[in-house]
C-alpha cells in the first residue's frame, strides 16, 4: 500500500453529525477528491505517497482552509508521481465509514493547527516525509533527494552525457535543491541533484562562496553557474524546463478538439526562428483567416444571438485591431455591411464573400495563407488556432485598456467588460472545442463580474489563461517543446516574480506593464507577413451588378468612391490602423492620391487619353469641314 501522510483538521469529529454538503473543491481542482467508493482501491493501488485530508464540508475552518490546500496542490501538481494531494470529505453520509475505519487503522496522523497549516510548512512536511520514507516504501518514481557526494559531481566535469545535469549546491537546511529535484520530475533532457555547501573540496573546484548557487553541466560536457535572476525554486525550476531539448514526459490525456483543428494545416512548413518576447502579426492574420473561413463556416446561417454576438465580436476586432490597413479595413467593411443590413438571417457564405472580397473592393485583403510563427506547434495537431486566438484577445484587452475612446459609438463604449463578454460569447457561440468553451464559461460565471476598470479585464484574462495552463500541463494538449508554465516565465518578466513566506507570489503591477508591453501595437512584429494578394481588378460579370455579397440579394451601404466606408476613412485619417510602429504599412494597397486608388488613377490617364484623341479627331473633323465650305464659298458662279 502507498505510504499515507493525513491530515485532519480541527472539529473533525463533530463532522459526523452533520448533514448535506457543499462542495469544497472540484474537479476543477489539481486535488484527487476521493469517496468511501474510490478511496481503498486508490491506495492500495497507488505507487506514489499521499497526503489526504479529512476535512468536513461544513467547517468554518476548512472552508477558510481550503483554498491554502488547493493552492499547495496547484504548487505541487509536477511532484505527482512521487506524492499526491487528496481531500475526503467526513461530512457526507456515504464517508462516514470510511473516515472511522481509517482513522482506526492508520497510525500517522497529523492535527495541524496554527502556523503549522500554512502553505511552505506543509510542502516542507512533504518533502521530510519523502526523504524519511523507507527504502522499502519509497515511491518508484521519486529521485534521490539526499546531497550527492562531492566524488559524484566532480566526475561529471567534461563528460559528455544525453541529458543536462543541474546540481543546486545550499545549506543543509535548505529545501530548495529538493523542491526544484521534484519540479522536475515529470521532465526529461535533465537531472537535478543537490549538494550541501559544507563539502569545501566541491565549493572550492567549482569556484562557489554564495548559496544557493546552481551550476550546470551540459551535455555536450561545458559546465558552469545557472544564471538566473532570483536565487529562488521558482526561477531555478523554470529556468530548466525552458532549457532546448529539456519536455515533459508525454502524458496519455484524450486529445482536444481544438487541435484536430490544426490538422493537416502547414504540413511540411519550415521551421520559423522567433522571437518569444514578440507577438506576431502573421499569427493574428492566420488567426483571422481560420476564424472567419473555416471556424464560423460550420455555421451556415447566423440570426438571433448568434448574429449579434458576431456582430459583437467583429465590432470589437474592427475596432481595436491593430493590423495592417488591408487586415482593418475588411473588418471595418464587414462591420459596416452587418450593422446596416435589415436582415434577421444572414448565411455564411455571404459572410465568406465579403471575407474574400468577392466585390473586389481595393484595398481590402486577409491573406488565406496559413502560417503559424509564435503560435507554429512541433507537430501539426499542436498550438496553432488556439494559441493565435488567445494572443488576439489579450492584443484585443491591452488596445481596449490603452485606447479608451477606440469603442466609441458602437454601444460599447463605456464597459470594461466589452472585450471579455465579448470574447466569452464568441468562444461559447463558435469557439470549435465546445468543451474548452463550457471550462471558459465556467471561469467567467465565477468571477468576470468582479472586473471594474480596462485594466482589470486585461489581468483577469491573463490570470484566467493561467488558470488553462495549470490545468493543462502535462496533458495530450501540451506541446512538448513549449510547456505549459505560468507565464510570463521569470526570463520574459523578472520583476513580475516574488517570493512571499516561501510561496511564488505575482507582482501584478509588473505584470500588468508587462502584459501592456508584449501584447502591446509596438510589440507586434511584422516578420514573415506575406504580400501575395490578388491586384484589385475589374468585378467578374457575375459581381459587377452590384458590390455586395453574392449570396446576399440585397443592397447593402455603398463603399464610397475609394471602397471603404465612412467610418473606415475616419480611422485611416487617425492612424489608427496602422497600428503603431510594429506593424508595416501596405505598399500596395492602392490609396495613392485624394484617395484614389492605383485603378482609378488608370482609368483617368485611359479616359483623359481617349479624351484628347477624341477632341484632335473632332479638330481635324471641323478643319477638313470648313476647308471644304471655303472653298466651296469661293467657287467663281459660271
Ligand atoms: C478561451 C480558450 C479556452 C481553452 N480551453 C481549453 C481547454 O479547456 N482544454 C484544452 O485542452 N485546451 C483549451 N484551449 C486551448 C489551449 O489553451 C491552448 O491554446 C492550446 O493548447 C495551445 O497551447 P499553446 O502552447 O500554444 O499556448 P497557449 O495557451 O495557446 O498560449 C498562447 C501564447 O500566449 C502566451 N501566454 C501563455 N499564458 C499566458 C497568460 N496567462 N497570459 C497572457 N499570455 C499568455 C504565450 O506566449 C503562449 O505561447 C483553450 C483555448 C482558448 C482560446
Amino acid at each position: 500500500m502507498a505510504a499515507l501522510l493525513y491530515l485532519k483538521l480541527a472539529i473533525l469529529t463533530a463532522a459526523f453529525r452533520c448533514g448535506q454538503a457543499t462542495r469544497l473543491y472540484t474537479e476543477e481542482d489539481p486535488v484527487v477528491i476521493l469517496t468511501s467508493d474510490n478511496l481503498k482501491q486508490t491506495l492500495l493501488n497507488s505507487s506514489t505517497a499521499w497526503l489526504l485530508q479529512f476535512y468536513s464540508s461544513w467547517c468554518g475552518h476548512c472552508i477558510q482552509y481550503s483554498p491554502t490546500w488547493k493552492a499547495l496542490a496547484g504548487d505541487v501538481k509536477d511532484w505527482s508521481q512521487a506524492i499526491r494531494i487528496g481531500v475526503l470529505d467526513c461530512a457526507h453520509e456515504k464517508n462516514f465509514d470510511i473516515c472511522k475505519e481509517f482513522f482506526k487503522m492508520i497510525s500517522v496522523g497529523l492535527w495541524l493547527t496554527g502556523a503549522d497549516r500554512e502553505l511552505q510548512t506543509v510542502r516542507q512536511l512533504m518533502v521530510n516525509f519523502l526523504q524519511n520514507h523507507t527504502r522499502q516504501d519509497w515511491p518508484a518514481s521519486c529521485p534521490p533527494l539526499e546531497p550527492a557526494r562531492t566524488e559524484d559531481i566532480l566526475s561529471l566535469m567534461g563528460q559528455k552525457s544525453e541529458h543536462y545535469t543541474a546540481v543546486i549546491i545550499e545549506d543543509g537546511d535548505s529545501y530548495v535543491g529538493r523542491e526544484v529535484i521534484l519540479d522536475l520530475m515529470p521532465y526529461q533532457g535533465v537531472v537535478v541533484k543537490r549538494a550541501l555547501n559544507s563539502e569545501k573540496l566541491l565549493m572550492e573546484k567549482l569556484g562557489i562562496s554564495t548559496v544557493p548557487t546552481a551550476y550546470l553541466f551540459h551535455p555536450n560536457g561545458t559546465h558552469a553557474v545557472m544564471e538566473v535572476q532570483k536565487r529562488l525554486r521558482f526561477f531555478y525550476s523554470s529556468f530548466l524546463k525552458l532549457l532546448p531539448g529539456v519536455h515533459r514526459k508525454q502524458a496519455t490525456s484524450v486529445q482536444q478538439p481544438a487541435q484536430i483543428a490544426n490538422k493537416g494545416q502547414g504540413s511540411n512548413e519550415v521551421w520559423k526562428e522567433f522571437d518569444k518576447s514578440k507577438v506576431y502579426m502573421v499569427d493574428l492574420e492566420s488567426g483571422l483567416h481560420y476564424l472567419l473561413r473555416v471556424e464560423l463556416a460550420t455555421h451556415k446561417t447566423l440570426e438571433g444571438e448568434e448574429l449579434k454576438t458576431f456582430k459583437d465580436f467583429v465590432t470589437v476586432v474592427a475596432k481595436l485591431f491593430p493590423g495592417r490597413q488591408s487586415v482593418v479595413k475588411l473588418l471595418e467593411t464587414l462591420l459596416e455591411w452587418l450593422v446596416s443590413l435589415p436582415l434577421e438571417k444572414i448565411p455564411y457564405d455571404a459572410i465568406l464573400d465579403l471575407a474574400d472580397n468577392k466585390m473586389r473592393i481595393s484595398g481590402l485583403y486577409l491573406s488565406e495563407h496559413v502560417q503559424w510563427v509564435g503560435c507554429q506547434g512541433s507537430s501539426v495537431a499542436l498550438r496553432g488556432y488556439p494559441c493565435s486566438l488567445w494572443t488576439l484577445f489579450h492584443v484585443l484587452t491591452v488596445q481596449a485598456a490603452s485606447r479608451p475612446d477606440a469603442l466609441a459609438n458602437t454601444a460599447l463604449e463605456d464597459d470594461p467588460l466589452a472585450v471579455l463578454q465579448t470574447m466569452r460569447r464568441y468562444i461559447g457561440t463558435f469557439f470549435g472545442c465546445r468543451e474548452c468553451g463550457k471550462h471558459f464559461e465556467e471561469m467567467a460565471q465565477e468571477s468576470i463580474s468582479q472586473v471594474k476598470s480596462l485594466d482589470e479585464a486585461v489581468l483577469w484574462l491573463w490570470r484566467r489563461h493561467n488558470q488553462v495552463n495549470a490545468r493543462l500541463a502535462g496533458s495530450m494538449s501540451e506541446d512538448p517543446m513549449f510547456p505549459k508554465t505560468q507565464w510570463p516565465t521569470p526570463d520574459l518578466c523578472p520583476t513580475c516574480h516574488e517570493e512571499r513566506e516561501g510561496l511564488h507570489v505575482w507582482n501584478e503591477d509588473m505584470v500588468l506593464v508587462f502584459l501592456k508591453q508584449h501584447y502591446g501595437a509596438a510589440n507586434i512584429s511584422p516578420k514573415y507577413i506575406s504580400d501575395s494578394r490578388p491586384r484589385p481588378g475589374p468585378p467578374a460579370p457575375n459581381e459587377a451588378i452590384a458590390a455586395t455579397p453574392s449570396n446576399l440579394h440585397i443592397q447593402g451601404p455603398k463603399p464610397s468612391a475609394d471602397g471603404a466606408p465612412k467610418h473606415q476613412k475616419q480611422t485611416d485619417l487617425d492612424g489608427a490602423g496602422d497600428g503603431g510602429s510594429g506593424v508595416q504599412k501596405d505598399p500596395r494597397l492602392g490609396v495613392s492620391f485624394l484617395g484614389f486608388s492605383s485603378l482609378d488613377m488608370s482609368l483617368c490617364v485611359l479616359l483623359y487619353a481617349f479624351s484628347c484623341v477624341f477632341l484632335m479627331l473632332m479638330f481635324f473633323f471641323f478643319r477638313v469641314r470648313s476647308k471644304r465650305w471655303k472653298i466651296k464659298s469661293h467657287r467663281p458662279y459660271v
